[in-house]
């Protein structure tokens, strides 16, 4: 830009003669459009910065709601974990241990009941509708989770009052596992290794070299020491309150264990072996409650942590194939 081509009109002359600037003028004539040129982008770069992607404080307050809501996503992740594991622990807690005391059940809807009013979120009906219900979700799972924590609890209390007034019936229920061996495969539809088909596995398969100890997971008497088919070298112990249990497989039988042996839990009953139609040495375990078979994971409770127990119900979860 320059001042080269500004003209003014000589009514004297009737002519348009150029207007002559010195340098100085001409310098500061520049240095002003350029100024104002400046002025009016930044002008028009701030209403665009505020209108279109905000401003710094805005884009700051965004960043700062998308972390949240990140976090949020998380914790309902987090909360669906627990929720999961307070849920086994429930299950647990009906079919083993609240069963065996002989208290009654704490049903899905007893365990969950307590939360009032019906709308009892709408604090949060004042935000937008994901975030709402993201709010209202995560609210709602936490107070159920509380309420799950303190009939737990409650459970838990009564459990123990029960035990301290049935230890007799305790010590005959099965409660060890009958060797030491990891668990190799669980109880339900498995594939026989020898037979080649699925059908139903009674028990349980522990890992257990020829000769490797078998003990008595409860007191009781022996019912039976001797050979039964398929299932080789076998003892039965009758627990009486409905219980019997089963070990298969077995090579030897202990001193003087034969029908109508007391025996005491952890007592040294048989060595295991490979007797019978099997794969390979292990020893196969059984619980009967009432002439039924019951998954003996769930009657493993007095020598098992909670952390061996889930890995033994994530091995028996997953190995489809059973040892015998
Ligand atoms: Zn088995």
């Amino acid at each position: 830009m320059s001042l080269k081509n500004h003209y003014y009109y000589d009514e004297s002359t009737c002519e348009f003669i150029p207007i002559t600037y010195n340098r100085k003028e001409q310098v500061i004539y520049n240095l002003s459009i350029w100024i104002l040129t400046g002025v009016v982008f930044a002008g028009i770069g701030i209403i665009l910065l505020s209108t279109k992607i905000g401003s710094p404080s805005e884009l700051a307050l965004q960043a700062e709601n998308e972390a949240l809501y990140s976090q949020l996503e998380s914790t309902k992740e987090a909360i669906t974990s627990l929720d999961k594991q307070l849920e086994d622990i429930a299950t647990r807690d009906n079919e083993v241990y609240r069963s065996i005391l002989g208290l009654d059940e704490i049903t899905i809807e007893e365990r969950q009941a307590g939360i009032g009013g019906t709308n009892p979120y709408e604090e949060f009906d004042i935000y937008e509708e994901s975030t709402a219900d993201l709010l209202k979700w995560t609210a709602s799972k936490i107070d159920n989770l509380e309420r799950k924590i303190g009939i737990q609890n409650i459970s838990f209390e009564e459990i123990k009052n029960q035990y301290n007034n049935n230890k007799e019936k305790l010590t005959h229920i099965p409660a060890i596992k009958p060797g030491s061996g990891i668990l190799l495969s669980g109880f339900g539809l498995r594939y026989h290794p020898v037979l080649q088909y699925s059908r139903p596995h009674n028990g349980l398969d522990f890992r257990a070299d020829i000769g490797s100890p078998v003990y008595a997971t409860g007191d009781g008497v022996v019912k039976f020491a001797g050979r039964k088919g398929n299932l080789g070298r076998v003892v039965i112990i009758d627990h009486g309150f409905g219980f019997e249990t089963l070990y298969a497989h077995l090579s030897t039988f202990g001193t003087d264990i034969k029908s109508g042996t007391k025996v005491l839990r952890g007592q040294e009953i048989a060595k295991s072996g490979n007797t019978g139609l099997v794969e390979g040495p292990h020893l196969h375990y059984e619980v009967h409650l009432n002439k039924r078979a019951v998954d003996p994971l769930f009657y493993l409770f007095a020598d098992t942590s909670p952390e061996e127990y889930m890995m033994f119900r994530r091995i028996s979860e997953t190995n489809t194939n059973s040892l015998d």
